[in-house]
């Protein structure tokens, strides 16, 4: 039986309360296929709950296979629930696991003990954000034909998922040639691991107008050492980040997906066939971005008497009848509108404000505006004050349900977010 968990930790080490209990499931016949992001959000509390309750909650949801019966399953929870040293302190009160069995195949479970589907999902965003993000078009038995990605951003809290960019060149815009040798690249990923990031992009070739474009041979020579300590380095963690890997090579992205990443980042908008049958045959997520031509040129843009939405609109319909012709999975594919591709400002400023209206395609968005100049006219804007820009902007992008932005001040991004989700 295909099975989703979803497990939450509020007290303590919480990502070591959630591995420990992923690790635990082994011994009571439930075996963990995947795992999803982790997300952050706060604890909800009733009004008169002490202040100190007040403690954010990671969470995550684990798609599992198992024989055992939903009511061994729900006992084992509870079993490891209180190995982990849950007591009961009130509904309400900080705990360092909670285990939910969110969904038992397509079945409907009505017993005194235990309700599946999880009468929680829906109005719950620290759920459907990790499940869409395993599986955005899954349905939910009982409840018609909406997709967990339009429950989720139907509840209207959708969290973010951080993806932090790490480049691996001597020319990208904003941060090109700094990480120079293996232990400022190992700082630079671990820094953004702590601060929050699910997604660790990592590029070698530089798409900014006017770079110099790299054959897939060199741009594999830059990737490898530090993709291979990454894979190495994950190979055995239960929780882990998913390792993306920025190219518009086919070579690059066959490589990189035989050592095992999880998504290609795709510049050049998965539009050859090669590319699509690459993709068809993986199981990785795909990251598709408009653009009018890799790298970017400044003198190629969307024409000036269109709405620049719509023509992206457009694009995007004719690429959805291709992915489809071929038989890959939509579930996979993460849009992304490619600002500052094919765009001038203004016409990336508008195409972020109407972000909102991609998400009848039923794809999964991502925005990579993180530092793009079209963010700060004021060309003399020093780093610290383009973050804060960006970080603005985000919200916005936040609040629109984008799924996952691209972002390289990923701490700077947690923060701001925490505290506007207290609010919410
Ligand atoms: P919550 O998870 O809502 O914060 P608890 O973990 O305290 O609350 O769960 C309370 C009870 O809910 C459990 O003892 C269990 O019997 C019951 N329950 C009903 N349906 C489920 C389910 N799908 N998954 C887990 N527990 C469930
Ligand atoms: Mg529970």
């Amino acid at each position: 039986m295909d099975v989703y968990l979803g497990l939450g930790s509020n007290l303590g080490d919480r990502r070591a309360h959630l591995s420990r209990a992923l690790e635990m499931l082994g011994a009571h016949g439930v075996v963990v296929l995947r795992v999803s992001p982790v997300v952050e959000s706060p604890a909800m509390l009733p009004d008169d709950a002490p202040a100190d309750w007040n403690q954010p909650f990671l969470n995550l949801v684990a798609r599992c296979s198992t024989e055992a019966a939903p009511e061994d399953v729900l006992a084992a929870l509870k079993l490891i629930e209180r190995e982990l040293g849950r007591v009961d302190r009130g509904r309400w009160a900080p705990r360092p696991i909670d285990l939910d069995i969110l969904l038992w195949g397509r079945e409907t479970i009505v017993t005194e003990k235990l309700r599946v589907p999880h009468p929680g999902i829906v109005e719950r965003a620290f759920v459907l954000t990790p499940l869409a993000a395993l599986a955005p078009r899954l349905t939910i038995p009982g409840l018609g034909p909406r997709t967990v990605l339009e429950h989720a951003r139907a509840g209207g809290h959708h969290l973010p998922l951080w993806m932090g960019i790490v480049n691996l060149t001597p020319d990208s815009f904003s941060d090109g040639g700094e990480l120079a040798d293996d232990a400022s690249v190992n700082s630079r990923v671990d820094g953004l691991i702590a601060a929050g990031a699910e997604y660790i992009d990592l590029g070698a070739e530089s798409t900014r107008p006017g770079a110099t474009p790299l054959t897939a041979d060199d741009e594999w020579a830059r990737l490898e050492p530090t993709l291979g300590r990454l894979v190495e380095r994950y190979r055995h963690a239960v929780l882990r980040p998913r390792i993306s890997i920025d190219t518009y090579h086919l070579q690059t992205a066959r490589r990189a997906l035989a050592l095992g990443v999880d998504v290609i980042n795709d510049v050049s908008g998965l539009t050859s066939s090669a590319m699509v049958d690459l993709a068809a045959n993986s199981t990785a997520d795909w990251v598709a971005m408009h653009n009018l031509g890799v790298p970017a040129d400044k003198n190629r843009v969307l024409p000036s008497d269109q709405d620049p939405t719509d023509a992206v609109e457009r694009w995007l319909e004719e690429r959805l009848v291709e992915w489809t012709r071929t038989g890959l999975n939509l579930g996979r594919i993460v849009f992304d509108p490619g600002v500052g591709f094919g765009k001038n400002a203004l016409q990336s400023l508008r195409l972020l404000r109407n972000v909102h209206r991609f998400h009848r395609y039923g794809l999964r968005l991502l925005v990579g505006h993180s530092r793009k100049s079209f963010m700060h006219p004021a060309a003399a804007a020093d780093r610290g004050e383009r973050d804060l820009f960006t970080v603005g902007a985000s919200l916005k992008l936040c609040a629109q349900g984008v799924d996952i932005l691209r972002v390289h001040n990923v701490a700077a991004h947690a923060v701001a977010y925490r505290g506007w989700t207290q609010l919410t």
